[in-house]
């Protein structure tokens, strides 16, 4: 099948272009063990990010949904000796898994595990002043996704990127009447979003491991 096909294809070129990496096997092994869903983004994806930060120079970067923290190490890899990440995470089982992940991964001293839902988190974030962050990566619950780009957007600097994944979703971002409110509420991201002024975005339909779907980049401008 055509699944099949993007499948053998991200074995393949992570086969050819990302070292074996018994870290980050091990921590989808102990993600799969505690029971948690199969929703991290795929190594190339998770690639993919690492290379966004390291292209970037990022410092701070802020993760919106860390399930069991596979996404956000690629990100922790990329940052210098003194960077730190913050990643939100409301189910207190994900954030065990996570907090253990990262202890074996020689990088909980950079990262910051919040649990609690993030709409409750991001304006303490802000008034700590925990930002401006450099890179922002919106994974959570799809239906909050404007509320979390209106919060990524006050918290990122002039320069930064907002990274938004899921917004293909098969297709189904079509489909204005769907009763799926993970789609209403990415479709309900991209109007906000282009009401925008200030940002220079694009959005890139992706096929692989995780089946049909894409991603959204948008870049804070300089005022
Ligand atoms: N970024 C992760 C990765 O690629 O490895 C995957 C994240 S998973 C798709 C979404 C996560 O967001 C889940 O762990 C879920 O519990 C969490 N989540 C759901 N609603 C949330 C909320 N309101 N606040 C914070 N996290 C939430």
């Amino acid at each position: 099948s055509t699944e099949a096909v993007w499948s053998a294809v991200d074995d393949y070129l992570t086969g050819h272009l990302l070292p074996d990496d018994p870290v980050l096997a091990a921590t989808l092994e102990a993600s799969t063990a505690a029971g948690l869903p199969p929703i991290a983004v795929s190594a190339a994806q998770g690639q993919m990010l690492h290379l966004f930060a390291l292209m970037l120079g990022a410092r701070r970067i802020l993760e919106i949904g860390t399930l069991g923290g596979y996404s956000t190490l690629f990100l922790a890899r990329a940052l210098p000796a003194d960077g730190r990440l913050v990643t939100l995470e409301a189910m207190p089982h994900h954030a065990e898994v996570a907090a253990a992940n990262f202890k074996r991964a020689g990088l909980d001293h950079k990262i910051d595990l919040r649990v609690a839902p993030a709409i409750e988190t991001l304006p303490k974030l802000e008034a700590e002043g925990a930002g401006p962050f450099d890179l922002v990566f919106i994974d959570a619950d799809k239906p909050s996704n404007t509320d979390y780009l209106r919060w990524a957007l006050r918290l990122t600097r002039p320069g930064g990127i907002i990274i938004c994944d899921n917004v293909v979703r098969n297709g189904a971002v079509l489909d204005g009447a769907s009763a799926d409110a993970s789609v209403q509420g990415v479709r309900c991201f991209f109007d906000a979003l282009s009401a925008e002024t200030g940002v220079t975005a694009t959005a890139i339909q992706t096929v692989g491991a995780k089946g049909y779907d894409g991603f959204a980049m948008i870049r804070v401008c300089a005022a």
